[in-house]
């Protein structure tokens, strides 16, 4: 256990204890696996696998398969149907996460339990640590966009939400966020309110109220901040209105919503004429959060990945407020702690915690793996990219996580990674093949070009069209105003050419892959896609954008062909 002063974090101690595990990662992940398997290895899975009782790296590696989500299935669906032997663990699992289920399509149960709630507060502590070294806080308050989602019983009756619910309903979460000096603002009935428009315009609302003692403004992912933000543009007035009357807007319906902040609010006119000349000083909304929140340190979430589209108008809002990247992890299980708050959120890595599970990595240096050959966590090298498989202490053995990293560095002998994109192809027609990657890459290209009209593309999404003969990509974007018919053909046409991977260029030259069409959608598309997979039961908090939507997902393609106002072929070809 960390040791504490009084009830505040040592950040020093809790830094001499990662480094003593990082120093020796090797022997950590040995006695990890160890410990995993000692208390699982009377599991029916790993009886299956005929471990007999063995723990050590060799004998795991050459019984237990490589797996992924869809062969764990059978196995957590029993359990989620409430059969209490020992199925993956050896003691009974009695929660289920959902993941986000925006990268696959559907949300996913994933086995949570207390190890993986310890874990979650280590990672905290340990970036929490090193961050406040160089960017250090007081006491004070965290303005926090969390949202609950909602919870359930599954039908064996065990209790089902998103890892995140799971986390922030836990006691040792509010503990943690305490002894780190960043209690959030907002009272547990705004974070756990099911209706999110709601309890986002309180979590502003409760900023406001504690404008001066907000230290740090925080969300799981970036996305998460960007979309608060941008509806504060809407709302501005009414939350202006709020402080000033000391009453909730009558929009917000949920009584307990009403009775938490009723409590918070008292009329405040002088606040209230503060905050709107703030606003008003304003050239659109540059540096905001830094104008509203003067005490605020930092803004931290997770940057990287499918969140770097964001960071443009993040920065926007956040003025000279430095942007500190958050950790690296998963439903199923966290990997590693940005150790490294210091680099900006494009260079962040993540220094692997070897104590947290057993990691192995997929080389992906040759194209055609036939066998996949995982390697151990201190044999990576510099420089090239793997991918992660995860073995931990919630039931999961080998597990294919679907992530590709590239190691950066070592931070003594655990690796630091840098989070690269989903593993599996976005978009592929023939023999072309582009990834998360590669469409963030190409739209980032294109999206430069409507800076000449002050324009910036709200979110993205894309979609291979297999109606026309040859088969074509579809981009999909909203963006932050009316842009002009050459500009965006200019930038259609850009989206096309910023694809570079071979099989793609060579597959448009001879025309084996039709032209590319980009189509605008309607302001407030991704609100609406958003408010579709929160339905779903998908916490605002874990919110990705889907970058892909396949022919499978019909409700979104339905969304999103309701609301394309125009559309765009490529010449580039
Ligand atoms: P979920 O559990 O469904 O909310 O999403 C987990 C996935 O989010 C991971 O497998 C990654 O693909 C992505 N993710 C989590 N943390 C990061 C990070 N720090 N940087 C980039 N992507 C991340």
């Amino acid at each position: 256990m960390l040791e504490k002063m009084g009830d505040r974090l040592d950040p020093d101690v809790v830094i001499e204890e990662f480094e003593a595990l990082s120093r020796d990662a090797g022997r950590v992940q040995k006695e990890t696996l160890k410990k995993i398997l000692e208390e699982n290895g009377e599991t029916e899975y790993l009886m299956k696998w005929g471990l007999n009782g063995k723990t050590d790296p060799i004998s795991f590696k050459s019984c237990v398969p490589l797996v992924t989500h869809a062969d764990l299935e059978p196995y957590i669906q029993r359990i989620a149907h409430g059969e209490n032997s020992s199925i993956l663990t050896g003691k009974p699992i009695t929660t289920i996460s959902l993941t986000s289920g925006t990268s696959q399509g559907k949300p996913k149960f994933v086995p949570f339990n207390d190890e993986l709630l310890e874990n979650t507060m280590q990672i905290y502590k340990t970036s929490f640590s090193f961050r406040n070294r160089e960017f250090p806080i007081g006491n004070g308050k965290a303005l926090q966009f969390i949202y609950g989602s909602r919870q359930f019983k599954t039908k064996g009756g065990l209790a089902a939400g998103t890892a995140t619910t799971n986390v922030y309903s836990d006691k040792k979460f509010k503990t943690t966020m305490r002894a780190m000096q960043t209690s959030c603002c907002s009272p547990d009935e705004v974070i756990f309110s099911t209706n999110c428009e709601e309890s986002l315009y309180c979590h502003l609302l409760c900023g406001l109220i504690f404008q001066d003692q907000v230290q740090v403004v925080s969300s799981t992912f970036a996305h998460g901040i960007v979309h608060a933000f941008r509806t504060f543009e809407g709302k501005w007035e009414d939350l202006v209105n709020d402080v000033r009357r000391g009453e909730l807007c009558s929009w917000i319906k949920t009584p307990s919503l009403r009775t938490a902040m009723s409590k918070l609010l008292n009329p405040n006119p002088g606040l209230a004429n503060i905050i709107y000349n703030k606003c008003m000083g304003l050239s659109n909304w540059y540096g905001v959060i830094q104008e509203l929140f003067p005490n605020t340190k930092y803004i931290y979430g997770i940057m990287t990945g499918s969140m770097e589209p964001y960071l443009k108008k993040l920065r926007h809002y956040a003025g000279d407020l430095p942007l500190l990247s958050a950790d690296y992890g998963a439903s199923e299980g966290w990997i590693g702690a940005n150790v490294n708050p210091e680099l900006p959120p494009e260079l962040a890595k993540f220094a692997v915690l070897p104590n947290i599970g057993y990691f192995e990595f997929i080389p992906l240096k040759e194209d055609l793996i036939v066998e996949p050959q995982p390697i151990e966590l201190t044999e990576v090298n510099i420089g090239e990219e793997y991918e992660i498989i995860v073995t931990n202490f919630a039931g999961l053995y080998r597990y294919r996580l679907g992530d590709v990293v590239k190691v950066k560095g070592f931070h003594n002998s655990t690796p630091e990674l840098q989070f690269i994109c989903r593993r599996n192809l976005l978009l592929t027609v023939n023999i072309d093949k582009n990834t998360e990657k590669d469409l963030q890459l190409a739209v980032k290209a294109a999206a430069n070009l409507l800076e000449e009209e002050k324009l910036e593309v709200v979110d993205f999404t894309s979609g291979i069209d297999s109606s026309t003969e040859p088969a074509h990509y579809v981009i999909y974007w909203e963006i932050s105003g009316e842009a002009s018919e050459e500009l965006l053909k200019e930038c259609c046409n850009c989206l096309d050419k910023s694809f570079l991977d071979p099989g793609y260029v060579s597959s448009r030259k001879v025309k084996t892959i039709g032209a590319l069409e980009l189509r605008i959608l309607k302001k407030g598309t991704f609100h609406k896609i958003l408010d579709h997979f929160v339905e779903l039961g998908a916490a605002v908090s874990q919110f990705k954008t889907p970058r892909c939507v396949g022919t499978k997902n019909q409700t979104l393609l339905q969304i999103l062909r309701h609301n394309v106002v125009k559309n765009y072929f490529s010449s580039a070809f």
